[in-house]
């Protein structure tokens, strides 16, 4: 059984409350590990040590900081199968998607910011020719930063390397369900010399250890990516104490297929957007249009490949789809499924736990779900179910498929498929989404602004994004001597 321990001023430590959760490899049914539940009294002991550290990190300059970034991602990208199959374990996806989409991310994060950082521009301004103004961004100082369990160090990393790039020091809570990747982080930090503070890293559930780094008030800003209900409880705690406020929450992402797309294109990337990672992507399409003249057509190879995506042990490297992270979700996805089925909708494949053999036969593993006629105001399309299920249905006009696309509360993104030019802009600038494809899904570039509409949060991360959330900005006013 492996211990987890908190990571505060460059040392492991045990967490001050004595409290410990299990850690499970949902793959096997079986907990392999324990992980700190630390309180209020851990998280001061971290955000002091980030306090501490912060004028010396702030003042080492961009390029000093973007060493270090670059150093951490050559150790990652030195460690990555050990840290795929350390994900995998504790997460239930794949290894090989591990290695080619989380810590290949996570090693991108930290090499993108780390030149970013190299390249920022300050603005100025002349209001005659005596008055000038300039703009100076500077670090916030200490930043929380929260995390799911779907993608553990890929979003991690994500609001790590940006915050420290920019001079902050940050105190993490990662997700309880899946930490073990975060802890192995620390190691990485302390081999690439990062000093002591930068990072801290504390383990534990969202109501003792999450709720007391948002009410802390020596921190500045709150990076947060979860669930639609977290962030809203999480922004009646922040909003009072004016900390910055940054929410990457739910998502319940259509995909429209017209009659003029590329059709067999169209299905082989609707398997991949609805089922990869087991559905478990924010940006999963879980809601698929289809124009009813090709409707058959698109059902017909769909489900065919969908049968194809091959279920089973993620360490194997033909599975395309591993476990779901837990018993308890894998009981709310089947739950929306039979919600479905009681609303009237026809289960076309799976629609059920997937039994495997051997050493995963404990394990929470569901068979990609395709649901059709399922009636619109359904909970299981309205809700985000954030597993591998997803539902199919007609649509005659642009019109009506742009209406039904923006009915439910959320925007994160969505996907088209046209050929047709003047449609596809026509229907991204319709569509309520802060993130549009057209023919295609999860293409991301790390300059690009990032973030939802709706109930699928609040601000945008990414490049500039994130160097306007981390930074606080000044506007300088020279008054210039006459002579
Ligand atoms: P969650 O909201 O349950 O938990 C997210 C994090 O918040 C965890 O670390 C948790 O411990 C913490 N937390 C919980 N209560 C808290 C509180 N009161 N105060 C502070 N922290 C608290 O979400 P989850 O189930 O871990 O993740 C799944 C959700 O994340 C889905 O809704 C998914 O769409 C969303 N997500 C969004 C994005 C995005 O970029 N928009 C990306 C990935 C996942």
């Amino acid at each position: 059984m492996q211990t987890l321990k908190n990571f505060i001023n460059g040392q492991f430590t045990d967490p001050l409350s004595k409290r410990w959760l299990d850690v499970e490899n949902p793959a096997r049914g079986r907990i392999y590990a324990q992980c700190p539940n630390s309180d209020a009294a851990d998280i001061s002991l971290a955000v002091e040590a980030a306090r501490r550290s912060f004028p010396a990190w702030k003042a080492l300059g961009e390029d000093k900081r973007a060493a270090y970034l670059l150093k951490v991602a050559d150790i990652l990208e030195k460690r990555m199968d050990e840290f795929a199959e350390a994900e995998s374990r504790d997460q239930g996806k794949p290894v090989s998607l591990a290695r080619s989409m989380d810590i290949s991310r996570a090693t991108a994060n930290f090499r993108f910011f780390a030149t970013r950082l190299q390249h920022t521009e300050e603005k100025a301004f002349k209001s005659s020719e005596h008055v000038l103004h300039y703009t100076e961004r500077s670090p916030l100082g200490v930043v929380g930063l929260i995390t799911p369990w779907n993608l553990p160090l890929y979003l991690l990393t994500w609001k790590i390397a940006p915050a420290i790039a920019f001079g902050n020091t940050v105190v993490c809570k990662p997700s309880e369900i899946t930490p073990l990747t975060a802890f192995m982080l620390c190691d990485v930090l302390n081999e690439a010399g990062l000093p002591p503070g930068v990072v801290n890293m504390v383990f534990g559930d969202g109501p003792s250890a999450g709720q007391a780094l948002v009410e802390h008030k020596n921190v500045r800003a709150i990076s947060f990516t979860g669930g639609t209900k977290t962030g809203a409880h999480l922004a009646t705690t922040a909003a009072p104490l004016f900390k910055k406020l940054s929410l990457e929450l739910g998502g319940k992402n259509p995909n429209i297929i017209f009659e003029d797309a590329d059709l067999a294109t169209a299905v082989q990337v609707s398997v991949r957007s609805s089922f990869l990672n087991q559905g478990e992507i924010c940006l999963c399409g879980s809601r698929i249009y289809v124009q009813k003249s090709v409707y058959e057509k698109f059902l017909e190879g769909f489900v065919e490949q969908t049968k194809k995506f091959k279920v089973g042990d993620p360490s194997h490297s033909e599975t395309r789809m591993g476990a779901l992270v837990s018993a308890s979700h894998l009981a709310k996805v089947d739950s929306y499924v039979k919600l479905a089925v009681a609303d009237g909708g026809r289960i076309l494949c799976g629609g059920k736990r997937a039994r495997l053999e051997g050493e995963c036969a404990h394990g929470y593993f569901y068979e990609p779900t395709i649901l059709v006629n399922v009636p619109h105001h359904s909970r299981a399309i309205q809700e985000e179910i954030f597993g591998p299920v997803v539902t199919v249905t007609p649509f005659e006009t642009e019109a009506e498929a742009i209406a039904l696309a923006n009915e439910p509360e959320y925007g994160l993104s969505a996907s088209l498929w046209t050929e047709n030019l003047s449609r596809a802009h026509r229907v991204a600038r319709a569509v309520e989404a802060g993130i549009v494809w057209v023919n295609g899904w999860l293409l991301r570039d790390l300059r690009v602004p990032f973030g939802g509409m709706k109930a699928s949060g609040l601000g945008r991360e990414g490049g500039d994004w994130s160097h306007e959330f981390y930074t606080e900005t000044k506007d300088i006013c020279i008054q210039l001597r006459h002579s």
